[in-house]
């Protein structure tokens, strides 16, 4: 991958990147054609990193689909599918991480210890490898391409970072790997997340401001959904992570829940622009 990569940047070609851990979807189908229209070569990597699922979480129940990944990755016209095992990325002296101190401690990282490390690790050795021009990322995982972005600027590393909007099933439920593990009920509920984010938008389009109030109308919605447990529910600046009290700039309304055993994220973007403010779900 390393040898291919050095001669496409021999050559000035645009190397586009779209890191996955498989079980693909139209979501990360959207990131492959975004890549597409940019850059050629472009590259997918799947790999189920070990290094960012905690000890209880589903690293061994992670659904895995390699035959049908890669027949969806030669349909979709992608040149490379880089596919390292566990032990190829991480032999057994490895002992580096990388940590981006802070904004990886908020939010999933603080329920989800070692979590975004494990992510930045990984990510950098793939930038490493495939030695990308752009990388291509979901706002599913926004707090992740938050932390990415700051990796990117604090190692200087050459990589564009490019961030997609969130593709959703008609009913609204976000795409995701782990959808697969909800049984109907669940898969009912599971709107609510949606739901609640979309009443959010509704509350921002006529006017309201307060994040406190805003919060309120997200746990209304989530908590008449028996079933639904919410793990946290902020609205944050979309730079700091930090909470605010009411809107201004960018900011993330973020959003985990649990359904079973199955944990969900999910979140809306709301941009100001001359005074208006645009919620993008
Ligand atoms: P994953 O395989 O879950 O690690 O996701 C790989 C990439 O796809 C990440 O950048 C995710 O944010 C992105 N992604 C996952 N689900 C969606 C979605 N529903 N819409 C857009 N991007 C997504």
């Amino acid at each position: 991958m390393n040898q291919v990569a050095r001669e496409a940047r021999a050559q000035e070609r645009i190397i586009g990147l779209v890191p996955t851990m498989g079980a693909l979807h139209e979501g990360h189908f959207s990131l492959i054609r975004a890549a597409k229209a940019d850059c050629s070569p472009v590259v997918v990597s799947l790999f189920v990193n070990p290094k960012q699922f905690g000890p209880s979480e589903d690293f061994q129940k992670y659904p895995r689909a390699f035959e049908a990944d890669r027949a969806a990755l030669e349909t979709l016209g992608v040149d490379y599918l880089f596919a390292p095992t566990p032990e190829e990325m991480y032999p057994p002296d490895f002992g580096t991480v990388v940590t981006v101190q802070g904004l990886s401690d908020k939010l999933e990282g603080q329920l989800r210890p070692g979590h975004f490390q494990g992510v930045t690790t990984v990510v950098l050795k793939l930038f490493e490898i495939v030695q990308p021009n752009r990388a291509y990322f979901g706002r599913k995982d926004a707090q992740q391409a938050r932390i990415i972005r700051q990796m990117t600027r604090d190692l200087n590393l050459p990589a564009q970072i490019v961030v997609r909007p969130i593709l959703r099933e008609p009913d609204g439920l976000a795409l995701s790997s782990r959808n697969v593990y909800l049984n109907a009920d669940e898969r009912r509920a599971a709107t609510a997340l949606y739901r609640s984010l979309e009443s959010a938008r509704q509350e921002i389009v006529a006017g309201e401001r307060s994040a406190a109030r805003l919060l309120s109308t997200l746990h209304h919605v989530i908590e008449a959904e028996p079933g639904v447990v919410l793990d946290y529910a902020e609205i944050v600046d979309a730079e700091s992570l930090e909470p605010v009290v009411s809107l201004r700039g960018s900011c993330l309304i973020l959003l985990a829940a649990k359904l079973g055993k199955t944990r969900l994220i999910d979140n809306a973007l709301v941009e100001e622009g001359n005074g208006v403010f645009r919620v993008n779900v």
